[in-house]
């Protein structure tokens, strides 16, 4: 069966659309094992649903004693998504007391081939302002490979501790689309034993449902679904070497043409985070709770 595009302009431009339309593979890069299925989950499944190869990039596993755990754990839950999962080898050291910016580099050195490898036209990521030291590394990593990449690819940023100041992509959807997603973050339950993240994840994609119509459409702007769930994210792309915000839209609406690509995130993008402003704030260490700092 071919794979099913994302429904665009027919005859597509020089925008990658034929691209997308032969080989359509997103990929999503999780910093912790879970966060694809809090990030943006719905959106996820919607492609996969499409035929879209949905491939899970895995950054890290925890301290060394939970690798074995948590690989199986996301290995559990890509099996459930119906999503390909990789693994970065050796994990990333997110801890605090890890060099973060060496995390940064080698996301920034090794995505562009992982990239490149699977034919991926879209990459999703938190932004580099998520306020968690793991997700903050990872994201400024994907933005300096993003930046080394083709200008044709997109990238997807979510917020899932940190709001995102600018979402422009929403995909509403209904209670059968967060039991899927529900079911991938049941695979972690050596996480949701810490945390349960579950009323998180329908919490907050209720959230988003109401505020995102206003939020990625315009204050004032009426409900953009009538499903009761959403996801948001921003969509970037290079133009000229600055990262060009979408018109905003529905997932399956697709952004308009470049030529109105005139919101220039690369400020928000590049500016300091507010860990690197006033240092870090409520970061535990390991060994200060349940060894667990690592968080999700
Ligand atoms: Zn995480």
């Amino acid at each position: 069966m071919a794979p099913a595009p994302l429904k665009r302009s027919a005859g597509g431009d020089a925008t990658g659309v034929a691209s997308l339309v032969v080989a359509p593979t997103i990929l999503h890069v999780a910093p912790h094992p879970d966060d694809e299925a809090v990030g943006c989950p719905g959106a996820l499944l919607h492609l996969r649903d499409r035929g879209w190869t949905v491939v899970s990039l895995v950054a890290s596993l925890g301290f060394s004693g939970q690798w074995e755990r948590r690989r199986a754990e996301a290995e559990d839950a890509a099996e459930r998504a119906g999503f390909v999962a990789v693994f970065l080898d050796p994990p990333l050291n997110l801890d605090l007391d890890g060099d973060l910016d060496l995390a940064t580099r080698r996301v920034a050195a090794e995505l562009p081939a992982i990239v490149e490898s699977h034919g991926a036209s879209i990459v999703v990521s938190p932004s580099p302002h998520d306020v968690h030291h793991g997700h903050e590394a990872v994201g400024r990593g994907v933005q300096r490979a993003v930046a080394a990449l083709p200008p044709t690819l997109r990238w997807w940023m979510w917020g899932v501790w940190g709001d995102l100041p600018a979402p422009n992509v929403y995909y509403g959807y209904d209670v059968g689309v967060l039991d899927r997603a529900l079911h991938i973050l049941d695979a972690y339950g050596g996480e949701l034993e810490r945390n349960d993240y579950r009323p998180f994840l329908s919490g907050r994609a209720a959230a988003n449902a109401v505020m995102g119509s206003e939020r990625v459409f315009g204050f004032g702007s009426p409900a953009a679904s009538a499903h009761p769930y959403a996801d948001l994210v921003t969509e970037v792309r290079l133009v000229d070497g600055r990262f060009m915000a979408s018109e905003p839209h529905h997932l399956d609406q697709g952004p308009e043409p470049p030529d109105r690509y005139d919101v220039d995130l690369t400020p928000w993008l590049d500016a300091p985070t507010a860990h690197e402003l006033v240092g870090y704030i409520r970061e535990v260490r390991e060994g200060e709770v349940r060894d667990e700092a690592a968080g999700s």
